[in-house]
């Protein structure tokens, strides 16, 4: 029986990092990004980046990197961290800017949807979903700065259940992605902060992403445990053994301070001399010769650059810009790269894949119960004492997943029950895992099949939806390949 998450979320609306600035700044930053979110005409392509280029230039030599890792989002930025542990010489390569303040702050999310640190996807013309928009066409946020896509996501974790990761090992034919040995990764990650309901064996209490609740609505939060429990709900930890029930949602959450990539790996380790993260740079292709990874090109600041690899590149550009950069590089399916004139070097079902989950909003009420009629200016203060509304993005309190015909039997099938449905945000499956180049893109040790030296490690190669949110199994896929890269290069 399939699992697709559905929680049950209720929301009221709400911000915070250890080198945010002082109060004045914040609200001063804070002004700025509402003020660009309204006025901000979304790009239609990346020609910023090639202004006044002359195409017929060579590239400039970038110097030689053992790794090199493409994206500094949610799992390129945990790859770089845990490669430049060792003594490996390694480039991080983001096409996007740090983070800025503002990010730290989890309720301001959905500015950034309409700013240069967003790219400024939409779907394509939906039959079935987006029905309430203009044009059917979903917008789709993927985060353009440190941290990507965490840096401006709904921060709440949730990792799916042994089910899914079970059901993703046979697909893939290889039991390192059972559950039993996934779950090491996620400990590893993690620094569990909540104390209420807590199973203890299934989390980790010392890695360097906190894992913790919100502060409570007054009144409403214990209002909706306990309505849960009068239908017959318990409460459980839904990362724990057992995730049928009813549950406060755990968040990626420092304190106040959104706990996306940026904040938890990249920057700890952005002074180490091994590592240079190269900000502004779009990457173009991966250049293969003899079916090796040899360089990676990159436009930045009006020039194209290349950087050289003596051992591995590492593409961690998200489901969307992954399959890209795979197939400007000659890596997709014939047919497809045909059309577009690019020379094939190994026909892959690249972007054949893709899945997302769907979506429901939720029913919002009016009554006559005020929680949080603050202004702006009171919300951020607030945030600066750890308390909601801002603490969190878009308001989510408690969560329950539910499997509609048999809470028994396997994995949850339902998360949440609404109106409009809408996509997910959630892709994976574009550059897919599997046993061989008939059926998947990368091999269970995400090495992209045929071609030496180049790996995939981000939500493009989850083979299957699963039973909760996208973040928590990307970090779980980066210390995972990180461990693996580090044990063939002898680190
Ligand atoms: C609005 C929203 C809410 C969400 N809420 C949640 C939630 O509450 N919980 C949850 O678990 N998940 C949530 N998700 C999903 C989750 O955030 C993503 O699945 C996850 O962050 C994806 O990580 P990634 O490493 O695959 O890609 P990303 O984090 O997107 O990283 C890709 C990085 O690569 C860079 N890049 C891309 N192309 C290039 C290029 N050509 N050259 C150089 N750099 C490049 C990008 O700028 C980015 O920094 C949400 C997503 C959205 C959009």
């Amino acid at each position: 029986m399939r699992a697709s998450a559905v929680f049950f979320l209720i929301a009221i609306s709400s911000i915070g990092h250890a080198s945010v600035p002082n109060f004045a700044q914040l609200y001063r930053e804070t002004e700025d990004l509402i003020k660009l979110s309204k006025t901000y005409q979304r790009l239609e392509n990346n020609d910023e980046y090639f202004a006044n280029f002359d195409h017929s230039k060579k590239p400039l030599d970038f110097g030689t990197f053992d790794f090199i890792v493409v994206g500094a989002g949610t799992a390129g930025g945990i790859v770089a961290n845990r490669l430049s542990e060792s003594n490996f010489k390694v480039l991080l390569v983001e096409a996007g800017h740090q983070d800025p303040d503002t990010a730290s702050v989890p309720g301001l999310s959905s500015y950034f949807f309409t700013t240069p640190l967003d790219w400024g996807y939409n779907t394509t013309e939906e039959d079935k979903i987006c029905l309430a928009t203009i044009d059917k066409r979903c917008i789709y946020p993927r985060g353009k700065m440190w941290g990507g896509t965490s840096s401006l996501n709904g921060n709440g974790y949730s990792r799916g259940t042994k089910w899914d990761y079970d059901a993703w090992a046979e697909i893939v034919g290889s039991n390192d992605w059972s559950y039993e040995n996934v779950l090491l990764y996620f400990k590893k990650a993690e620094k569990a902060m909540f104390k209420i309901g807590l199973d203890e064996s299934y989390h980790g209490f010392s890695g360097p992403q906190r894992i913790d609740f919100i502060e409570d609505t007054p009144g409403l939060t214990s209002m909706l445990l306990r309505a849960f429990k009068e239908r017959g709900s318990i409460e459980v930890d839904y990362n724990g053994r057992n995730p049928y029930g009813v549950s406060r949602l755990q968040y990626f959450l420092d304190r106040n301070v959104r706990a996306g990539t940026a904040h938890t790996y990249i920057r700890p380790a952005a002074d180490r001399p091994n590592l240079l993260i190269s900000d502004n740079s779009l990457v173009t292709k991966v250049i293969i010769a003899n079916n090796r990874a040899v360089s990676v090109e990159f436009m930045k600041n009006g020039k194209l650059y290349f950087a050289r690899t003596s051992k591995e590149v590492i593409l961690s550009a998200g489901a969307i810009n992954t399959p890209q950069i795979l197939m400007l590089s000659g890596i997709g399916p014939s047919q497809e790269l045909k059309k577009h004139d690019i020379k094939l070097v190994k026909d892959l079902p690249v972007g054949q894949n893709l899945q997302d989950h769907i979506a429901v909003y939720p029913i919002f009420f009016r009554t006559r119960y005020t929680y949080y009629n603050l202004t702006l200016k009171e919300q951020l203060k607030l945030w600066y004492e750890n308390r909601r509304p801002l603490t969190a993005a878009g308001g989510k309190q408690v969560i329950s997943f539910r499997n509609l015909e048999d809470d028994t039997s396997s994995s949850p099938d339902t998360e949440y029950v609404a109106t409009g449905p809408t996509a997910g945000f959630h892709p994976i499956g574009s550059a897919i895992m599997g046993s061989g180049p008939w059926n998947s893109v990368t091999n269970p040790e995400l090495k992209v099949h045929g071609i030496h030296g180049l790996r995939v490690a981000d939500a493009s190669v989850i083979p299957v939806t699963i039973a909760g949110h996208t973040t928590a199994p990307c970090v779980m896929i980066a210390e995972k390949v990180s461990d693996l890269i580090k044990a063939e290069h002898d680190q």
